[in-house]
């Protein structure tokens, strides 16, 4: 495959956090793979394309975050897509919006229900950095984080990463959940601009095809330099 179709999903409801450069980063690293990358808006009175390899969605305050999770369920695309075998990279509402059910604006909702997670509102809001060790990547990721939510685990999903530093997905051991090509996470940076090695694990996964380490001195460096000051 030397064409890719990411999928960003309504930036201007699920871009709070800077989240939407994940995309930017995602056709930036394609490039240098050989593969052209498109990015494709999808706003909330959109439908969402079937055929897209890799599906973005980013954080978001509470309002914002229902009004996305509205749009989503008029239809089962995402779903399809997934079935399909794209990747998902969900951080925080996005996170939440795909589990089972969430807690946003006083009230619990269900989630759209693709990854088998709840959240429950924490006993605080959840700030700072956050340092894990990727249970896919086996190394260490830093981001930002900024929620309220507190997310438990269903017995078929794993964690995606070990927290060392910050709290994660409210419990201060683990942050996000990974089910085969879907990844949730409460890390903001945005992720794939802070831990670029984790653009080129979706990129393999999108395509299928095994990429080389790519040399981006300034990228590596950032990512080597928060990896160290985050402590
Ligand atoms: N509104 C959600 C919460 O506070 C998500 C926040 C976010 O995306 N940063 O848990």
């Amino acid at each position: 495959m030397s064409q890719i179709k990411i999928v960003r999903i309504h930036n201007e409801l699920l871009g709070t956090y800077g989240d939407q450069g994940n995309a930017e980063v995602l056709a930036f690293r394609a490039k240098f793979h050989g593969i052209t990358a498109s990015i494709v808006d999808i706003s909330f009175n959109d439908t969402l394309p079937t055929n897209g390899d890799i599906y973005l969605l980013g954080g978001a305050e509470d309002a914002a975050q229902l009004l996305s999770l509205e749009a989503l369920q008029r239809d089962d695309t995402l779903n399809i897509a997934i079935e399909r075998g794209a990747v998902v990279l969900a951080v925080c509402a996005g996170f939440q919006i795909i589990g089972k059910k969430f807690w946003a604006s006083g009230k619990y909702v269900d989630g759209l229900g693709l990854l088998d997670v709840t959240s429950e509102p924490g006993k605080k809001r959840f700030i700072g950095d956050v340092k894990t060790t990727s249970t896919v990547l086996g190394f260490e990721l830093t981001g930002f984080e900024n929620h309220v939510g507190q997310t438990i685990l269903g017995p078929t999903v794993e964690p995606f990463g070990k927290v060392s530093v910050g709290h994660g997905n409210g419990d201060g051991k683990y942050d996000g959940a990974v089910q085969g090509n879907i990844f949730g996470t409460y890390l903001h940076g945005p992720i794939l601009a802070r831990n670029p090695e984790f653009a080129d694990l979706l990129l393999t996964r999108a395509t299928g095809r095994k990429y080389a380490q790519i040399t981006d001195p300034l990228a590596s460096r950032y990512a080597e330099w928060r990896r160290k000051v985050i402590k």
